[in-house]
């Protein structure tokens, strides 16, 4: 198997030379928070299997779900017809966004934002194509990532998943994101977030007759090595959309579902964008499944007769599909049932007690907690906040060090990324922690 992975399977972002020796982790079976490799040793699942694991591996009641949906059918088209577990999913959905009217169903987080961003800019052209006819900008932050469509990496800010495609499909903005720890030049915590929302303001003032939306994830810019924005920031670029005529568009698709501590980011700061994109989490991390909700108001532009027709055009084959949003509707009712949020903030609050103690060793620049969203930063002088160079590839031998002490993490860049299994039990995250410890201190000598 590790032969043939190695020949035939293309993984991502992992071409570079370092890797070619390393060894295949081939993963054959979980149980809760614990993943099994097929010659049956067991890792913690430190990344919740790429952010989406909610109940853990194998959860029985979810399983029976799917079953008994597999027992009906497992699929039939939502073009010109409709199933029973996708108009309840979106009404479930709608549930938890008063503001929200439509729910449009796809498959994957860049698609869910690749349909925000074709709606956002359409939405314009169906008002009024001669009034609007410039609107077709977006603006995103500093190092945003919102997928690998080319419609998403052209509204991202990380230039190596996009710089080779240029020109991209839309044209964007770039203003600066609230990155505390390495913005100290601008003052306290407050002081940058009033930076940042005067550069989008700056913008949004001199070019607004440009801008379709404004794109951002909510709290946390997960990709870009958990970014925490500080309090405030959210609601106030919510403010100027609104203040200066633009849609703004949230992407909950990493922190969406429990992951922040509350079933969606936005509502931490009571902020009602006119998009959301919903991905990962969504079906509890068992079947791709995403969604773009939208408001009455935009859903309304794409409302007229055949002359003058101003259809969204688009639709996935296997969109609204019955054994995904089954499997879906499940996961959110056992969110409730078995209090997770609740549970989430108080192993939350536990964590950040843990995670402290690694500051002990001096490579530890930072740590970054939202809910169970953990990014530890790995520096190589924690005065200068100099990182190590990339060729040292000191992240990755952390994370393998870690997968030998039996816990999964990843590194994006230079930081450790530590996010859980949702339902990971105190006793597991803390022999997380312990082996997060263990592997980055032997790796300082
Ligand atoms: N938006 C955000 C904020 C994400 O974190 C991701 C995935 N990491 C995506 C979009 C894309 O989701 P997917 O990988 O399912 O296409």
């Amino acid at each position: 198997l590790e032969q043939w992975d190695k020949q035939y399977v293309w993984h991502p972002f992992t071409q570079m030379k370092q890797y070619v020796n390393e060894r295949p982790l081939i993963i054959e079976r979980g149980k809760g928070s614990y993943l099994y490799d097929v010659n049956g040793r067991r890792y913690l699942d430190g990344y919740a299997s790429l952010w989406v694991n909610v109940h853990g591996h194998n959860d029985p009641e979810l399983n029976a779900a799917l079953r008994e949906q597999l027992e009906n059918i497992a699929h039939s088209t939502l073009l010109g017809s409709a199933n029973v577990p996708s108009i309840l999913l979106a009404k479930t959905l709608i549930s938890y966004w008063p503001g929200m009217a439509k729910v449009f169903y796809s498959d994957t987080g860049a698609a869910a934002v690749e349909i925000a961003l074709k709606i956002a800019y359409q939405y314009w052209k169906n008002i009024d194509p001669v009034k609007y006819a410039k609107k077709n900008k977006f603006v995103s932050l500093k190092e945003a990532y919102h997928g690998d469509t080319v419609g998403a990496v052209s509204v991202g800010g990380m230039a190596t998943f996009h710089r080779i495609f240029a020109p991209l499909l839309f044209e964007r903005i770039e203003v600066p994101s609230p990155y505390v720890y390495r913005m100290e030049k601008y003052g306290s915590e407050q002081d940058v977030v009033r930076y940042c929302l005067n550069e989008l303001e700056r913008v949004l003032a001199s070019q607004h007759e440009h801008i379709a939306a404004v794109i951002v994830e909510p709290l946390v810019q997960g990709a870009a090595g958990i970014i925490v924005h500080p309090r405030g920031f959210l609601k106030g670029v919510e403010a100027l959309c609104r203040q200066y005529g633009v849609l703004l568009i949230c992407d909950e698709v990493a922190v969406g579902f429990g992951r922040t501590g509350t079933m969606f980011a936005c509502e931490q700061e009571k902020v009602a964008p006119d998009l959301v994109c919903l991905g990962k989490g969504i079906t509890g991390g068992y079947l791709p499944l995403a969604a773009t909700l939208v408001t009455e108001e935009v859903y309304a532009a794409f409302l007229g007769e055949a002359d003058e027709d101003k259809t969204f055009y688009h639709g996935h084959t296997y969109t609204g599909n019955q054994l995904t949003c089954s499997v879906a509707l499940k996961n959110i009712e056992l969110i409730e049932q078995r209090g997770l949020i609740s549970s989430v903030q108080q192993k939350a609050r536990r964590l950040a007690e843990r995670l402290d103690a690694l500051y002990e060793i001096p490579i530890v620049g930072d740590i970054r907690q939202k809910g169970l969203m953990c990014g530890i930063e790995i520096v190589k002088d924690r005065r200068t906040k100099e990182v190590f160079p990339r060729a040292a590839m000191v992240e990755h031998r952390i994370v393998l060090e870690a997968r030998q002490r039996g816990l999964i993490i990843r590194p994006l860049g230079p930081v450790l990324t530590f996010i859980p299994v949702l339902s990971m039990s105190e006793a597991e995250m803390d022999e997380a922690v312990r082996i997060l410890f263990d592997s980055i201190a032997c790796l300082y000598e």
